[in-house]
């Protein structure tokens, strides 16, 4: 059975990113993937600056992607069963974020960890962990390899996290389920990124033009999603973007998505650590997951450099899931008006920079509340 320093399960932008800065440091690292890469990943597809800012420090430089669409403003608006109203277009000073496709995305950061010599094994699903002495075994069809730290970064329907005795499987309301359909016969909208609130108590409706293809789509948290298909069908129909008034024609995808912000503190069990959606790390306001993962994945690693995995849970806490609780607290006030929530960033052009920082990464969810909240509810 072959030793490794780490084994990382998942080859998704946690996974992708942890094994890089890990072979960065000659520590060996097993990446292991279930799917054939590059693998298809059911996704918006914004990529924000904060992301890419945080694989900058990690000296992850990013190839020529086909599909890297700048964002450089957002439409904002409302909807329910019955129309959708356009509310608001938010410019941005510079570019916010990038539209992507995740396949692709994903696949360029797994080969750059390839070329910082990570070994990759990909069509192979780990189906158990089992723990001898002070080393994880990592068990899968015909293949076993051991570690000494283990990183968990198999996604939110990943199940290393319940092998280990992280947590049970998601309750209804930790995770959301989303709605979505990538699309090339569509009208482009004026923004590339467009927004639309109120239809669902948690989440929203999307509609992401990426230049050749756009992606489609609405989400709410599992436990209220009994209405979701009805309340798509009625974003596609009114949302005056595509050519059909059915989604009959359209090819849809439905998957998870972490909707707690993490899972109470629950991170690392010795050198088992869990990274990105694994450990519940998205904006549970906006749905972004791949800025949290990176940065999980990227303390993660510096926590193994130093051989110090006792610091990653106080790191996650202080650097991701301490402002993702603000997140939360923006979630319950928009829910009460979300037409006000837009019509305030659409009139206070200063509250509206002030969230597009948290989307650069400048500012958090903690500073963005403490100096708009009076406005807000008031
Ligand atoms: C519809 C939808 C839209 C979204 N839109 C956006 C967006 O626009 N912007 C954004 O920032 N976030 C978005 N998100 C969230 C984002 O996709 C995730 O937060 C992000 O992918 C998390 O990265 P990860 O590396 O933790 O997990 P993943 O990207 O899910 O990667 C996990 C990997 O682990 C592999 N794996 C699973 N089980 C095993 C196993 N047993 N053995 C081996 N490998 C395994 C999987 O195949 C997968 O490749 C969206 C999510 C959804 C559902």
């Amino acid at each position: 059975m072959t030793n490794y320093d780490v084994i990382v399960i998942g080859a998704g932008p946690a996974g992708a990113t942890a094994a890089a800065i890990l072979a960065e440091s000659d520590i060996n690292a097993l990446l292991i993937e279930r799917e054939k890469l590059p693998r298809p990943k059911i996704c918006g597809g914004a990529v924000s600056k904060r992301a890419l800012s945080l694989l900058e420090a990690a000296n992850i430089i990013l190839p020529e992607l086909k599909t890297f669409k700048k964002c450089q403003s957002m439409q904002l608006g409302t909807f329910d069963f019955e129309s959708i109203e356009h509310l608001a277009t938010i410019k941005f000073e510079n570019e916010a974020a990038y539209l992507t496709d995740r396949a692709e995305f994903d696949y360029a950061l797994v080969q750059n960890a390839i070329t910082k010599g990570v070994e990759l094994k990909q069509n192979l699903m780990v189906t158990n962990i089992k723990k001898e002495n002070s080393q994880f075994i990592i068990i899968g069809d015909d293949f076993r390899a051991k570690a000494k730290y283990l990183l968990c970064a198999d996604g939110v329907n990943g199940t290393s996290a319940i092998l280990l005795g992280f947590r049970d499987k998601w309750n209804d309301d930790e995770v959301g389920l989303c709605i979505e359909s990538s699309i090339t016969d569509y009208e482009p909208p004026p923004s590339p990124l467009n927004f639309y609130f109120g239809g669902v108590k948690w989440g929203y409706a999307w509609f992401f033009d990426k230049g050749d293809h756009a992606s489609i789509g609405a989400g709410t948290v599992l436990k209220d999603a009994s209405n979701l298909r009805r309340l798509f069908n009625s974003f596609v129909k009114h949302s005056g973007y595509i050519n059909t008034s059915s989604t009959e024609n359209l090819k849809l995808n439905a998957w998870r998505i972490p909707a707690t912000g993490g899972i109470s503190g629950n991170f690392a069990k010795g050198n088992a650590l869990l990274l990105g959606d694994a450990a519940g790390l998205v904006d549970p306001f906006l749905g972004e997951g791949v800025s949290y993962a990176i940065q999980s994945g990227k303390i993660a690693a510096e926590c193994i450099i130093n051989n110090n995995s006792d610091d990653y849970r106080k790191k996650i806490e202080e650097e991701i899931t301490s402002n993702l609780k603000y997140a939360k607290i923006l979630v319950k006030i928009v829910k009460l008006n979300p037409k006000r929530f837009i019509k305030l960033l659409a009139n206070d052009n200063a509250i509206a920079m002030d969230y597009v920082k948290i989307v650069l990464g400048d500012s958090t969810y903690r500073q963005f509340l403490k100096n708009t909240f009076k406005k807000m509810v008031i």
